[in-house]
């Protein structure tokens, strides 16, 4: 330590570059230490009062900093802010081992499928080459390395579920003289110009363009497989097929069912909510044992697509009586009708707060999440079942 004024003595001399300089790497590391303990532990007077700890034996005790209100909304300093309910065991996945970074294992009679814990992919091994599904940007060149791990036969072909770039952009990883194959509209979006490059958020970068496109079915028979691809109008995204391998009676679908979870916000970004609802049914026509769904470490079930399509059943009802019940004359009285988006902000997070209670009171603690995004799909549905 030295005092103050000897520091201002030292500044003040024209010959001090040097100390200013490592006086200023100081400061900078002194303000990143002090800016890491503070989020870490932050002094109850900033405004935090929530810190939560996660379930779990205490060497694998994480922090939650994030608080949360009943409706999902995250604030800092509230009081009545919970912590996010511990997950339930249908949430957990397969062990990955670590030093690989992923998992891979045979479904049924050639049929694989590879996860990093979040992202899943399928491959076909064929008497004549592999044909691979996906390819997202957080598993990358690990999908190349978990194939070769269980045959040394070539890609050959290369389905695209769906468009969007967190499960297709690491597609160029994949030899370009394999056969590209995805729905017309899947190419459609993919030659859209975009104002920054395509799978930017992750990583990604441009990927080959499907050569073979389809619009309602088509059949892939590679050496002695068969994969039946097949779209049924919009749901998640347009363009979004049934992969299907009959013999083996594994489906994928992406980015609709989310095994032992909620699905991610918003109906999981769904373009068509009644499409949405529509798909489970869709799903449970086909003859399938496990379900490729995109997302988690683990496969799905018939039953899993049962249990979301209940989840969603009991949503609707609920938004539809919330829709009935909350009454939008008592909070314009409180709010008053000048400003109209405040006004209909209120009411909307009144209804969607009524629906989310409703929802909850049977569904908190039995899927991974309900807490975090029901609110979310409450709102989504209560606006389908406004405008739709
Ligand atoms: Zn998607
Ligand atoms: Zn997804």
């Amino acid at each position: 330590m030295f005092p103050f004024t000897i520091l201002v003595e030292r500044i003040r001399k024209p010959k001090s570059k040097k100390f200013i300089v490592v006086f200023s790497l100081i400061m900078v590391l002194v303000l990143i230490i002090v800016g890491s303990v503070w989020a870490i532990a932050p002094p109850s007077s900033f405004g935090y009062v929530t810190v939560c700890h996660k379930a779990g034996t205490p060497s694998q005790e994480t922090l939650i900093l994030r608080a949360r209100t009943a409706n999902g909304h995250i604030q800092h300093g509230d009081p009545q802010a919970q912590c996010a309910d511990p997950l339930p065991g249908t949430a957990g996945g397969v062990s990955i081992d670590q030093t690989k970074g992923y998992f891979v294992d045979e479904i049924n009679d050639g049929v694989y499928w590879v996860t990093e814990g979040l992202y899943q992919v399928m491959f076909v091994v064929t008497s004549e080459g592999v044909i691979v599904a996906d390819a997202p940007p957080s598993i990358g060149n690990k999908i190349l390395e978990a194939i070769a791990e269980v045959t040394d036969k070539p890609i050959t072909h290369v389905i695209y579920s769906h468009s969007h770039a967190d499960h297709i952009a690491a597609a160029s990883i994949y030899p370009p003289e394999a056969t590209y194959i995805a729905h017309e509209e899947t190419l459609a979006q993919l030659e859209r110009d975009r104002p920054f490059p395509f799978g930017i958020f992750v990583g990604g970068g441009p990927v080959p363009l499907p050569t073979v496109t389809f619009s309602d079915n088509y059949t892939l028979n590679v050496g002695d497989k068969t994969l039946e691809l097949e779209y049924r109008g919009v749901n998640h995204d347009r363009g979004n097929i049934y992969i299907y391998a009959p013999e083996q009676k594994v489906l994928m679908l992406i980015d609709v069912i989310f095994p032992g979870w909620i699905p991610f916000k918003e109906l999981a970004v769904a373009e068509d909510a009644p499409g949405f609802y529509q798909v489970h049914d869709d799903i449970l026509s086909f003859d399938f044992e496990t379900l490729i769904s995109g997302h988690m470490g683990h496969l799905g079930s018939r039953e899993d697509v049962e249990i979301q399509q209940e989840y969603f059943l009991d949503i609707q009802a609920n938004a539809a009586q919330a829709l009935q019940t909350v009454d939008f004359f008592a909070i314009a009285q409180d709010v008053g009708f000048e400003n109209s988006w405040l006004l209909f902000d209120t009411y909307l997070d009144a209804v969607g707060q009524e629906c989310a209670d409703l929802t909850l009171a049977k569904w908190q603690g039995q899927l991974g999440g309900a807490d975090i995004w029901t609110f979310s799909h409450c709102s989504v549905v209560i606006e389908s079942l406004r405008i739709d």
